[in-house]
């Protein structure tokens, strides 16, 4: 192995993979990604981001271009070319349960075990059940050639979509979960820009370093889903959850960071990581994980269906024309997987409604998952004749958008803010009427 330069591979070059890939050249290191979607890596090859994160083009396109940063489908040549073989392959739910679908990631070790040439490094970043990298290993030993060694780390990924580029370059936190002090040195190596920075390194075993993604992302789920349960208290004493969540965000033992109520969490990571997380505690009979994580999925399923029921009420008889402004599950993403905003909005329009969604973003994504719904290009499109309007996915244009100019193209001035988001008081002036979550109606 080179020691003083690695050269890597990211196997699997989705949302996580493609960031990584583009920020290790940024880096300076000399990367290949594999990937076994030819589309995926020929737009990544042409140095294009198949998805929309800030800043990933310009990092794809000037790395491509200089040739440090290459794309391929074929596996072999990762096995190949490098010392260090970062594992990003998609962990989704299984068809068949609540817990992680592991076959891509397996595939992916074995065909890399085979083709395997020279000494290296596997490094798993994709969020995985605890316990996955011992048997990573153990497969490992079985399948890779004599004389190789193929020692494995665990890196775990905390990047948020949306500032992929940047948390990656400057993360608030390193997780080197390892088992011999080469495997620490090689890391330290790869994140030495980082370290020099002045980030936090947490080095440690196999099992921890893979847990600290999934508790990171199960704690993270309980605050949303708390927050949620006191939203539902609010409405009915009267009290505003806005108001409650910054006073015990001051609180510097909880921190106001997740506490905002709204329609729940989505995305390609926490409904599915805490799934994940709960089955693989029952595997291992600790039973206080499962019951807290279920009342956490329970509670996020209700906050989605507390806005859905809502919209129903509120929609003024079959055929009602409703905006929903956002598909996203989140914000500064095209990302539509498990998207709260776009569970609502097909729920409204099974329902009977007329739904016309904008997303400045995700239309695309969301069209291929729900080609049923309208989708607009513009939100005055989206809100022209609506009696009813959803606010879903908190993109900023939404919050700075002119009451009073949306109220001039409405035909009825009625907003559910999913986000609590608005300024529920100045849309109140302007004619709205706001139904806010776990806050007093306004207008
Ligand atoms: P993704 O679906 O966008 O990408 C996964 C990629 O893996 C796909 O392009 C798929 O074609 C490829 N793949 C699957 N099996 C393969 C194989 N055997 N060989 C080659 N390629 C293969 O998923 P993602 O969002 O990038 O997530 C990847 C992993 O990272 C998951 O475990 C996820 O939980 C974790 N993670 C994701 C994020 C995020 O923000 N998206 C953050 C942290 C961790």
């Amino acid at each position: 192995m080179n020691l003083t330069t690695p050269t890597i591979s990211v196997i699997g070059t989705g949302y996580l993979g493609a960031t990584h890939a583009a920020c290790l050249a940024e880096l300076g290191f000399r990367v290949v990604g594999v990937d076994r979607d030819r589309d995926k890596i020929a737009r990544l090859a042409a140095g294009e981001a198949p998805f929309s994160e800030p800043g990933l083009d310009d990092l794809l396109r000037r790395h491509t271009a200089s040739g440090r940063l290459r794309f391929t489908t074929a596996i072999r040549v990762a096995a190949e070319h490098a010392d260090v073989h970062f594992l990003c392959v998609g962990t989704p739910q299984s068809a068949a349960g609540p817990e992680a679908d592991l076959a891509g990631l397996w595939a992916a070790v074995r065909d890399l075990g085979r083709h395997l040439t020279r000494d290296c490094l596997v490094v798993g970043k994709s969020t995985v059940p605890v316990g996955t990298a011992a048997a990573m290993a153990a497969e490992l030993g079985r399948i890779v050639p004599p004389r190789i060694s193929a020692n494995v780390a665990w890196n775990p990924e905390f990047l948020r979509e949306g500032h992929g580029v940047q948390d990656t370059l400057h993360p608030d936190r390193l997780v080197f979960g390892v088992d011999s002090p080469s495997a620490e040195l090689t890391l330290r190596l790869l994140y030495e820009r980082p370290i020099a920075a002045g980030v936090p390194v947490h080095v440690t075993d196999l099992a921890t370093a893979e847990l600290a993604k999934s508790a990171a992302n199960g704690f993270l789920a309980t605050k949303v889903s708390f927050v949620n349960a006191m939203a539902e208290i609010s409405e009915r004493a009267g009290a505003d959850v806005v108001a409650l969540a910054d006073i015990l965000g001051d609180d510097p033992r909880i921190g106001r960071s997740f506490l905002d109520a709204g329609i729940g969490f989505g995305g390609g990571c926490l409904p599915k990581d805490i799934r994940a997380l709960a089955a693989r505690a029952a595997a291992l009979g600790a039973s206080s994980a499962p019951a807290l994580l279920h009342a956490v999925d329970e509670a996020n399923a209700r906050a989605r269906s507390r806005v859905a029921d809502l919209a129903l009420e509120l929609c003024p008889g079959a055929g009602a024309r409703v905006a929903v402004l956002g598909a996203a599950f989140k914000p500064r993403s095209d990302d539509v997987r498990d998207s709260p905003a776009l569970d609502i909005a097909r729920r409204v329009h099974r329902a009977g409604a007329e739904v016309r969604v904008y997303d400045p973003e995700a239309s695309l994504n969301a069209r291929a998952v729900a080609p049923e719904l309208t989708y607009v290009a513009s939100l005055e499109t989206a809100l022209r004749g609506a009696e009813l309007v959803l606010h879903l996915t908190e993109w900023p244009e939404f919050a700075a958008m002119d009451p009073r100019w949306a109220a001039r193209l409405v035909r009825w001035p009625v907003i559910i803010d999913g986000r609590n988001r608005i300024d529920s008081g100045r849309w109140a002036a302007a004619g709205w009427t706001v139904h806010s979550v776990g806050r007093p109606r306004r207008g």
